[in-house]
């Protein structure tokens, strides 16, 4: 089976997290701030906060915004459950708004017009967490200047997006959000096994974020609240959690960031090629933000929505994995309980019925994508 995405893990991956096995530190040693360091130059943030999923992470950012029960939050339904789920470790009400079927992304006009409608009411987010579908950002100036005008945080879902650029600037740089946050699973841009990473550019979330993903512990006399310590002494000052990337992990992560853009070309080759070869089939292909470029970490098409159950079957019965990227968020029955079973975006279902995710990963074959393209122009 060929899969839609898969890792790329060469000698040197191999050999750095060999060292560090090796070495006296395999947690809490220098290679997690040197990964930090590492993504802090790659996407021009001022901090980084490593952690041991995106999930644990959007948990993390939720917190440090003091995220909880009263509050509201809004994701776009599009995406992995994780980006609704954070919001409600933290006791918040989660809401969607509807998306671009032209990309996946959260709809600027929609948010907008919820936002008109919800200062009316009393409603008011706390937090917009915008996700960048497939690796293409959203239209974050839009959303920045709506988050100026209503008062509302932004924490960029960024998972799909490490190596995405917009406005010229990586994503990450956090030039218009509070927080953009990373995964490091296997089928995500680069891997750490698992593993996540929040950017900002903002010093008290830095230190509040770096002592919630530690068990909201404090080894620094200086900001102790007891006086004269005993030097034994560690401070519990918050209820912080054990989100830790190990080193063994870190060292991995340094490894592949620096294969990072070469991979994105490589995507970007194996993405125009199957635009190409099935542009004369009823198949449409996504559209990129103005002034976005994606890192491409899916390769999503739109297909009649009648014929897209009919063609996840055929290339699965001809040893293609194509995979549907996302069931909307709210119609999982958790998300029904809180919702009502009738919570329904127009977009958001009309974008469902039609797509489905191609492989894309750097290592894909010629002759693996000749294959999928071939089947691909079979059915139809
Ligand atoms: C993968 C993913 C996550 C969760 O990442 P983990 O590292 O697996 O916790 C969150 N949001 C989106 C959009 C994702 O694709």
């Amino acid at each position: 089976m060929i899969p839609y995405g898969r890792q790329t893990i060469d000698e040197a991956d191999i050999q750095a997290a060999t060292e560090v096995l090796k070495s006296t530190h395999l947690t809490q040693g220098p290679k997690v701030p040197e990964f930090e360091r590492a993504v802090t130059s790659f996407t021009d943030s001022e901090y980084a906060v490593a952690c041991s999923s995106a999930t644990a992470a959007l948990h993390l950012a939720c917190l440090a915004l003091n995220v909880q029960a009263g509050d509201i939050v809004w994701t776009s339904a599009m995406t992995f459950l994780a980006s609704a789920n954070c919001a409600r470790y933290c006791g918040a009400t989660v809401d969607f708004v509807d998306i671009e079927e032209t990309t996946g992304n959260l709809s600027v006009s929609c948010l907008q017009e919820k936002l008109a409608a919800a200062e009316k009411t009393g409603q008011l987010p706390k937090l917009v967490i915008p996700v960048h579908y497939t690796g293409n950002s959203c239209d974050m100036e839009q959303i920045k200047h709506l988050a100026d005008k209503y008062g509302f945080f932004v924490v960029e879902d960024a998972s799909h997006a490490l190596g995405g650029a917009y406005q010229g600037k990586q994503v990450g740089s956090c030039q218009y959000s509070d927080m953009a946050v990373f995964s490091f699973h296997p089928v995500k841009m680069i891997t750490t096994g698992e593993g996540g990473l929040i950017t900002t550019n903002n010093p008290d979330l830095f230190a509040k974020l770096g002592l919630l993903r530690s068990h909201g512990v404090t080894k620094q006399p200086a900001s102790f609240v007891k006086p004269n310590p005993e030097p034994w002494e560690y401070e519990q000052q918050h209820l912080g959690y054990n989100y830790r990337l190990t080193d063994l992990q870190a060292a991995l992560g340094i490894s592949q960031l620096q294969h990072l853009q070469a991979w994105v070309k490589q995507r970007r080759d194996i993405y125009y090629a199957y635009k190409a070869e099935l542009a004369d089939l009823p198949i449409e292909f996504l559209d990129q933000t103005k002034e976005a470029e994606s890192s491409l970490h899916i390769a999503v098409i739109k297909v009649p929505a009648s014929k897209r159950r009919e063609l996840y079957d055929y290339l699965h019965a001809n040893g293609i994995g194509c995979q549907v990227h996302y069931v909307p968020v709210y119609q999982q029955p958790y998300y029904q309980k809180l919702l009502g079973a009738g919570f329904s975006l127009p977009h958001t279902e009309k974008f469902y019925e039609q797509i489905l995710t191609l492989p894309l990963f750097p290592a894909l074959s010629k002759a693996d994508q000749g294959q999928v393209i071939k089947t691909v122009r079979e059915f139809f």
